[in-house]
């Protein structure tokens, strides 16, 4: 079926549900905490089976016959830990440092990253020590003052996706509101933002919501939220007087993907409210892959139209030694050069951070 330009993809009425775990396991030293408590009972309201854990970092037995059935159950294994090590990575170019809340994804994005940084261990652990995770933060701050410090809490998952869990990210937002120099941000696929709508965040939280061609979408982001759910959603926020962001990624390239990113744009347009919203900024982030990345998605997602063909993409020296694949010089100038002009075009008002 062919689309025209701004027009809606074929609607379903599929709301997308909150995650719920099939197992839950705890540190019992979890729930020494409030968090690791509250997380308990929940997780007994629920009739969810769990177990006790020597350690977050040492889960073994998963159910599955094999490998990919194991992956697919450890995306709905939730780990409840205590976080140990209170050194902060550093988070470029979007932030300053990462804030470890949690770690692991229920979301299938067969081109995330977290398939090669977290490599055996892609359940998803919470850690329920928020008050030392913010004792750090506060550290952090103030070595920089009156430097901003900003805290990415997404790097190593999507923290809005398990939000009606753990209450972690509404913890950080009433905490940064309160700091002058400290500022806080999170990319979500998903559009549980509820919980925020109501908090008094100061304008130290930005929300950035991560959206992509609807081609993209469909072939390889399973198990998120819609676009058009994000999209509702950012709204929301955006309402709710947040900083907004937008992050267009990965960026791929495929037959027809000028009119899918110009598309993208357009309907993004139509969806948010009429007047320029205050400090609407983009980010944007082209494919990219490893060679340990390309052989570890080939084995979980066997059927999936990702391109990875090393031939065609330029070699870039990678942080942690390992080179990654870019697009060539000539295809990345097309992409961002496209993209920039559709997100003007729409939002002249907006900035865009960066392209990388
Ligand atoms: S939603 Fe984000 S963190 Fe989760 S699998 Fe997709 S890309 Fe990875």
């Amino acid at each position: 079926m062919s689309m025209k330009l701004g027009e809606p993809p074929v609607k379903t009425l599929r709301r997308t549900k909150p995650f719920i775990p099939d197992f839950v396991y705890f540190e019992p030293a979890a729930l020494d905490y409030p968090r690791g408590q509250k997380i308990m009972d929940w997780v007994v309201s629920k009739n969810l089976p769990y177990k006790m854990t020597s350690s977050h970092n040492r889960i073994t037995g998963l159910p599955g016959d094999n490998e990919l059935q194991q992956y697919k159950n450890a995306k709905r294994t939730l780990v409840v830990g205590v976080r140990k090590t209170l050194k902060f990575e550093q988070s470029k170019p979007s932030a300053e440092y990462a804030i470890p809340i949690s770690t692991g994804c229920m979301g299938h994005c067969h081109y995330c990253y977290l398939q090669t940084t977290l490599g055996a261990k892609p359940y998803i652990r919470v850690y329920v020590n928020t008050e030392d995770i913010l004792g750090a933060a506060k550290q952090y701050i103030e070595e920089r003052k009156p430097e901003l410090t900003r805290f990415e809490a997404a790097c190593t998952s999507d923290p809005v996706g398990i939000e009606h869990i753990t209450g972690s990210l509404t913890d950080l937002i009433n905490f940064m509101a309160k700091e002058e120099y400290g500022r806080l941000r999170f990319v979500t696929k998903f559009h549980h933002v509820d919980p925020f709508l109501k908090l008094n965040h100061n304008g130290h939280t930005r929300i950035r919501f991560s959206i992509n061609s609807d081609y993209v979408i469909r072939q390889f982001e399973p198990a998120t939220s819609r676009f058009e759910e994000r999209i509702e959603a950012a709204g929301k926020v955006a309402k709710a007087g947040y900083p907004l962001g937008f992050i267009i990624a990965p960026i791929i390239w495929y037959d027809g993907w000028e009119e899918g990113y110009a598309d993208l744009l357009q309907r993004l347009s139509i969806a948010m409210p009429k007047e320029p919203v205050k400090d609407l900024t983009f980010e944007l982030i082209q494919h990219r892959f490893t060679k340990t990345a390309k052989a570890t998605i080939e084995k979980r997602y066997p059927k999936t139209k990702l391109e990875m063909d090393i031939e065609k993409r330029k070699k870039k020296w990678g942080m942690y030694g390992q080179n990654k694949y870019v697009y060539p010089d000539e295809q990345q100038n097309a992409l961002r050069e496209f993209i920039t002009e559709r997100i003007f075009e729409h939002f002249p008002y907006a900035r865009i951070d960066y392209f990388t």
